[in-house]
């Protein structure tokens, strides 16, 4: 029988707003979305941000026709949390089932979320009616400090430091436990001290790292956010086996990130920065992270030799010589004595090998001209390309 494992998958993993930006594509740029199975099988969303449009497409891929349940569990009702509900496909077939947990909003009163729902789809701002929404909809209000079993997992919920209030949930499975704990200011004596508990042990703790130490210091004090430096010293204090970056600013390039994450790492060995894609899992004896690799963009065989130096998992120093065989190929940037048209098709033949003693096969390419500018040397273009085929 195969071991019974926790899943927990990341669908979207940015703060405040959806980024486009290529700068960003690696981490992603769809706000808060988690998928949580448990052991039973049963399945939790946490927060409906634009990554559910995702997640939505995926189930609707995978299910086959069978109907789904779900839990969701909604942290607080800011844009980037509750975005994706009009574009989560499985609302709009009747033999689904959703079970939705949150607060009660001072500003909305009963039934906040409901409330929700009937502004996000309401004229002018959604083309389709919320009649439309034929799921199965059942919504519990659930305050900070409860405690509650839900599909084969104890649920706890706390208050967190965020303007207009935000729940942090606790999630203890027979396998483990998760903490989802985004959108948190530290400072406030009380909250902090509350999520320590929440936090107590957890197995994966997924926590806010919007902004830096100096940030939130400075500039961003009063935001509602917190840092790398919070998360590692909650995971050190209170015994967490992974911290998770969570909640990354809409500013905050790939490289920023990895930077936030090489410093996080420097203070605490299980640090994983939160990535579209990701899933981690959660079995008796182990812990898992895989990002599925997408085979997106454009790749070839190759044969250069490299050398490559970095850091084994065990922290030890490394460095070998090898072969790189598939290249994701993007872009370059060629010096020509022509000048070709801006937006037109180029055909390029890169010299290559095919692989180790398989002779010279030159990569043929097509490319489009994005880009021209004087070359180094007079009369030379220089020409920027991007490779489609
Ligand atoms: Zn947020
Ligand atoms: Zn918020």
């Amino acid at each position: 029988m195969p071991e019974a494992i926790a899943k927990l998958s990341f669908w979207g993993v940015r703060g405040s707003t959806p980024t486009v930006d290529r700068a960003m594509w690696r981490y992603g740029g769809n706000t808060p979305c988690l998928e949580l199975e448990t052991p039973s099988g049963a399945r939790f969303i946490l927060d409906c941000g634009t990554g559910l449009r995702t997640l939505g497409k995926h189930w609707s891929a995978n299910r086959g026709g069978r109907e789904t349940n779900a839990h969701i569990f909604l942290t607080h009702y800011h844009w980037d949390h509750i975005q994706g509900i009009p574009f989560f496909s499985p609302l709009y077939a009747a033999e689904n089932r959703f079970h939705f947990y949150s607060f009660r909003s001072p500003s909305l009163g009963p039934d906040s979320l409901k409330r929700v729902f009937e502004a996000q789809m309401a004229i002018p701002y959604f083309p389709v009616d919320l009649s439309a929404m034929s799921a199965s909809r059942e919504f519990t209000e659930v305050d900070g400090g409860e405690r509650f079993e839900v599909g084969g997992a104890r649920v706890t919920t706390r208050w967190l430091n965020h303007p207009q209030g935000c729940l942090g949930f606790r999630f203890e499975t027979p396998v483990g436990t998760v903490v989802y704990a985004t959108d948190n200011e530290p400072g406030d004596p009380k909250l902090d001290k509350s999520l320590r508990e929440l936090a107590q042990g957890a197995d994966i703790f997924v926590n806010d790292a919007q902004f830096t130490p100096p940030q939130l210091a400075m500039a961003r004090k009063g935001w509602g956010h917190s840092s790398w430096l919070e998360g590692v010293r909650i995971a050190q204090e209170v015994g967490v086996r992974n911290l998770v970056l969570f909640h990354h600013d809409p500013d905050s390039s790939d490289r920023a990130v990895d930077e936030i994450l090489r410093e996080a790492r420097g203070q605490f060995e299980s640090v994983w920065a939160a990535t579209e894609g990701m899933v981690l899992t959660l079995g008796k004896r182990k812990f898992g992270v895989v990002i599925p690799t997408v085979r997106e963009g454009l790749r070839r065989e190759a044969s250069f030799r490299a050398h490559v130096s970095g850091f084994t998992g065990d922290g030890l120093a490394f460095e070998e010589n090898t072969v790189i065989r598939n290249l994701s190929l993007h872009g370059a940037m060629i010096y020509l004595d022509h000048s070709p048209k801006l937006q037109s098709e180029l055909h390029v033949m890169i010299e290559s090998t095919a692989g180790p003693g398989q002779g010279n096969v030159p990569m043929r390419l097509r490319a489009y001209v994005v880009r021209i500018e004087p070359g180094p040397e007079k009369d030379q273009t220089a020409v920027g390309i991007v490779f489609t085929e």
